[in-house]
């Protein structure tokens, strides 16, 4: 799934990348592409090639061993990460789709897992209650956390329930934002941004350009509003509906070299090579 592109990241001894490199395991919406009994297109294409499924928005961040699963809402979790694989689990916030993999996992009978959160007290139905094998921590906004080799630091995002995105460092000073469920952004967190400069995004972009301005998550257009204002080098637009996949099926959207579509399994390094910056898209 993953290979080092030539020029980027620095390599130890061991082999592993000391930059950060971040892999999205899920780039869908809370129905997912295909979403169930749908036959349009874009769910019909996704049903006969694998590659264009989009699962709950997830992705995995390391450097060096350190590991951290920025939301939990694919239910094959256990699969994927065998025990101690994880440094911890990050979350966005407690709607299902970003923790719905958590109900099986706290099961497990193996070491415990940190598991950091914005502060909800409602949480998502029994976890708190029932945490299992998971340590439950309440982040604070702009409070900055280090785990391991990365430093992330809490942005306060605007969506139905307390949404926090992050502003990921790695030891070697790369930055990557991480921005869903959220539609625009908070005056202050778009201020931390603007001044932190991050030189890679993941931004939501659940919606096709509305006529409304949409309630709880980005359409096309405010997307592109908050990529110019921020300005980062490349930004991964994801949480994507399959509403937004016939609009881009239909309608050429330019895949300029900053502003791209996330898909399942894309993996970037940090930092990307100026001179060829597709080439930090490392196929599934
Ligand atoms: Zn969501
Ligand atoms: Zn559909
Ligand atoms: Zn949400």
């Amino acid at each position: 799934m993953f290979c080092a592109v030539a020029g980027t990241g620095s390599i130890s001894s061991k082999g592993d990348c000391l930059n950060m490199r971040v892999t999205f395991l899920g780039t869908g919406d809370a129905g997912g592409v295909p979403v169930y009994g749908c036959e349009c297109k874009a769910c019909e294409r996704a049903r006969t090639d694998e590659s264009f499924r989009r699962r709950p928005c997830s992705a995995l961040v390391e450097a060096g061993n350190t590991r951290i699963l920025i939301d939990a809402g694919l239910t094959d979790l256990a699969e994927r990460f065998p025990p101690g694989s994880l440094s911890a689990i990050l979350l966005t916030h407690f709607h299902p789709d970003h923790v719905q993999g958590l109900f099986h996992l706290r099961w497990g009978i193996v070491d415990r897992i940190p598991v950091y959160a914005p502060p909800d007290s409602d949480g998502c139905a029994d976890l708190y209650k029932n945490p299992g094998l998971l340590d439950f921590y309440q982040l604070s906004k702009f409070n900055a956390l280090t785990i391991g080799e990365l430093t992330l630091t809490p942005l306060p995002l605007i969506h139905s329930k307390v949404t926090f995105g992050y502003a990921i460092e790695d030891t070697e000073g790369h930055r990557f934002a991480y921005l869903t469920d959220t539609v625009g952004l908070p005056p202050k967190t778009e201020s931390f941004l603007k001044e932190w400069m991050p030189e890679s995004v993941a931004l939501d972009c659940t919606h096709p350009p509305q006529s409304e301005t949409p309630r709880n998550h980005n359409d096309l257009a405010i997307a592109l509003t908050i990529a110019k204002k921020l300005t980062p080098a490349n930004i991964w637009l994801t949480h994507i509906s399959h509403d937004m996949d016939n609009w881009l099926s239909s309608t050429a959207l330019k895949q300029t070299k900053s502003i791209q579509i996330a898909r399942d399994s894309m993996a970037i390094q940090l930092p990307i090579a100026k001179e060829h910056p597709n080439q930090g898209c490392l196929g599934a």
